[in-house]
């Protein structure tokens, strides 16, 4: 993946965070789906999908209904959030996954980028000063595993001190100012 690839997914899910209006952690998926005439439906391990899709998939019919399915039988709230997001994903990445190419591994590690990017924001996560990948995983709603990688993320983005380098990200920190005013807060009381 290029530089520019990876820009232009970390831009997307500021995009939609910011025009979805998103003011707070962990981040209402299925909100931000119904903002962009995204449906969510689930199914369930009996039915045929459940065969070809252990965790969900998404289509877009007649070149505008777009459709994201998710398993239900996965009874873990936090992976359910995390492949509704991936598959939003592909939507906005305009990916076609139906087609056995070679670049479905590509496809599928940019749905992940996004997916990240739009549950688990750095900006928001260094202006409420995280301490630990448990806070993480509890405050975004997110997996151990997810919020182990992200933390790694995150810590290196503060080693780095890599914020703010782009005016886009200091906006949607600022979207989230109550959120994290508030947040703040209720840590200092602890
Ligand atoms: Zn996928």
């Amino acid at each position: 993946m290029t530089k520019e690839e990876y820009k232009n997914i970390r831009d997307l899910a500021w995009y939609i965070l910011r025009e979805t209006k998103v003011n707070k952690l962990p981040v209402n998926i299925i909100e931000v789906c119904a903002k962009l005439d995204v449906k969510v439906r689930s199914y369930d391990n009996d039915h045929h999908f459940a065969k070809n899709y252990k965790n969900g998939f998404s289509i877009i019919l007649n070149n505008s209904d777009k459709i994201i399915f998710y398993n239900k039988a996965i009874k873990n709230k936090y992976r359910n959030r995390f492949t509704i997001a991936h598959e939003l994903g592909h939507i906005m990445l305009g990916h076609n996954t139906n087609e056995n190419n070679k670049e479905y591994k590509a496809m599928e590690t940019e749905a992940n980028m996004f997916a990240i990017r739009i549950l688990a924001p750095l900006c928001v996560l260094h202006e409420i000063k995280l301490d630990s990948a448990k806070e993480l995983a509890e405050i975004c709603a997110l997996s151990k595993q997810a919020s182990n990688i992200r933390f790694k993320k995150f810590e290196k983005a503060e080693i780095e001190n890599n914020f703010y380098s782009d005016p886009k990200e200091a906006k949607l920190v600022m979207q989230f100012e109550n959120f994290i005013k508030k947040y703040i807060k209720q840590k200092l009381k602890k």
